[in-house]
């Protein structure tokens, strides 16, 4: 027997008109070197609408893929929605990607138009005729703020939707088309698109939303510092829509300073990032704690992703701020979030210190998604915080097929390789020990790089470490740490060492220390371990094998 209520449709625009009319005031602010924009839901409705009619001026179908280059404005959420809303697809493009890799995705994806910040316009010039399907390009500013770039079939935003109505009719979809299209930052290999779908972008908003998950409510100010090009920046422009939340966009500055100063002029009660962004605004503060007024700060919570959060950012956070980190764990192909590190109630009783231990795991699965460990063979492992195994995810938010990929990603059971190595306790917790490329195999043991660098991390001298796994004559691999010093000291090689020794077994301590200026990151804040590897793949090939 049929269910005998409405079926309507999950759309993203659904989103935004129930902001514009419930949350209409509610502001929006952007941040740019030059000035601070305000607006709020209801006009950022009327824009993307505005919007929605000039792309189908343009003849963008129903379907077509629409880039973006661009940092977190005003401007990049009206795309979120006016681009969707007219039945297409946002292709939002890492602009710090290679040129190369830009010049992929855009013809990959069959971009009709590229709309990217005045900042990029240079990086497009350079590429514009070998992108041979794009018809024209539009720059998000005014007239006055475009330069004359050399790009075929230039126009500015304003200029562009300035005479549509406000009132534009969005175009109707159905919930399953594709709405946001975003590709992996992988670091090998041409990247991979994950084509979500309006359906999965709704349903992934009401889980952010949860108590349980960000607990976005619409008394939160949110400074947005993960980018609109990151995995729809985490759900965020959606889940804040449906919620009525403030949302402050900082634009290009995500310097320690920038972020202070913006997170306390607006009051913003919640941010998320990756942990590099954390640790240099960390260090801001803890560099001039003096003259920063620190009660001036609303911020209660914020949500760590990307990359494993250090045990001394959370423990700084807490110490220096009285704010709570969550920890999470996902991936392009999960929307992002399938794991989040809410406290059970039984961790109230805890003390700081076996808080922190909590927090530093990868947090349980919020409903929706569902995930397992296998072995080598396949043989599904346990829940007992011991076996550690390849994760594997599925659920309506879980990437299916890539984009124009042959064949589907997942298993017939709709099974996902997330390419992580993780071990889950008994509690759910989940506890990523490695990904699966970088995981050190010495004389037949494996050594998780990511237990050697939270154990390093832990050293005061230590701000962020890398472990990397480097060909070694009689141990096939062994490990090797590279650190960046913390502020005002002086790592030493064998105090370091014997730091570790006291830590992990005899035979995972690394076979050097190496102190460097800074570690390569990828261009959404992961180390970029294949660099390191690249770089240092001869560090210890003339060892005679004594470790
Ligand atoms: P991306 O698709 O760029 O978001 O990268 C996803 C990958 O980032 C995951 O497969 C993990 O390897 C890594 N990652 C994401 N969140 C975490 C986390 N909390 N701890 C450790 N690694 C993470």
């Amino acid at each position: 027997m049929q269910g005998l209520m409405q079926d309507a449709p999950l759309t993203l625009s659904s989103l935004l008109d129930h902001a514009a009319r419930f949350h209409g005031d509610r502001e929006i602010v952007s941040k740019s070197a030059e000035a601070t924009l305000r607006t709020n839901y209801r006009d950022v409705n009327g824009r993307a609408r505005q919007l929605a009619g000039a792309l189908r001026r343009l003849e963008v179908k129903t379907g077509d893929c629409v880039a973006s280059l661009a940092m977190n404005t005003s401007r990049h959420i009206e795309l979120y929605y006016g681009v969707t809303g007219a039945g297409a697809v946002l292709n939002t493009v890492n602009p710090k990607l290679f040129p190369e890799q830009i010049k992929f995705i855009v013809s990959h994806a069959e971009n009709t138009y590229v709309f990217f910040d005045p900042a990029f316009g240079p990086l497009l010039e350079a590429l514009a005729l070998e992108l041979t399907g794009v018809r024209g390009y539009v720059c998000l500013a005014d007239a006055a703020g475009t330069p004359a770039f050399n790009l075929p079939n230039l126009t500015n935003y304003e200029d562009l939707i300035g005479s549509e109505d406000v009132a534009s009719p969005w175009t109707e979809v159905a919930e399953s088309a594709g709405a946001i299209l975003c590709y992996t930052s992988g670091t090998t290999g041409d990247p991979k698109g994950v084509l979500y779908s309006h359906r999965s972008l709704v349903l992934h908003a009401f889980t952010v939303l949860s108590a349980d998950g960000m607990a976005l409510s619409t008394r939160d100010g949110v400074l947005l510092v993960t980018p609109l090009f990151h995995v729809n920046a985490w759900g965020i422009p959606f889940a804040a829509a449906m919620c009525g939340a403030r949302l402050i966009l900082p634009g290009a500055a995500l310097d320690g300073e920038s972020i202070f100063n913006l997170m306390r002029a607006e009051r913003c009660t919640f941010s998320l990032g990756v942990p590099t962004v954390w640790l240099g605004f960390l260090d801001f503060i803890a560099a001039h704690r003096e003259r920063l007024d620190l009660s001036g700060l609303a911020l209660e919570r914020v949500l760590v992703g990307g990359s494993a959060a250090p045990r001394s950012l959370i423990e700084r956070f807490d110490y220096m701020l009285g704010v709570y980190v969550i920890h999470a764990w996902g991936m392009t192909e999960t929307s992002p979030l399938a794991t989040i590190g809410t406290p059970l109630p039984e961790h109230a009783q805890l003390d700081a210190q076996s808080r922190y231990d909590i927090q530093m795991l990868q947090g349980r699965a919020i409903y929706g998604v569902d995930l397992r460990i296998v072995d080598g063979e396949g043989t599904v492992l346990a829940h007992d915080g011991i076996a550690a195994g390849d994760l594997q995810v599925r659920g309506p938010w879980v990437v299916q097929r890539y984009f124009k990929a042959p064949a589907p990603a997942c298993d017939a059971d709709g099974w996902f390789p997330t390419g992580d190595v993780a071990k889950i306790h008994p509690n759910g917790y989940l506890q990523l020990t490695d990904r699966s490329k970088d995981i050190i195999k010495s004389g037949g043991e494996w050594i998780s790089s990511v237990d050697l660098e939270n154990a390093a991390i832990a050293h005061p001298d230590v701000r962020e470490a890398a472990v990397i796994g480097v060909p070694h004559p009689k141990w096939q691999e062994r490990p090797i740490l590279l650190v960046v010093a913390a502020p005002a000291a002086t790592p030493q090689r064998d105090d370091i060492l014997a730091f570790l020794a006291a830590r992990v077994a005899r035979w995972q301590v690394p076979d050097d220390v190496i102190v460097v200026p800074a570690l390569p990151h990828t261009a959404t804040g992961k180390l970029l371990k294949s660099a390191l590897r690249e770089t240092y793949r001869d560090h210890l090939s003339k060892d005679d094998g004594e470790s």
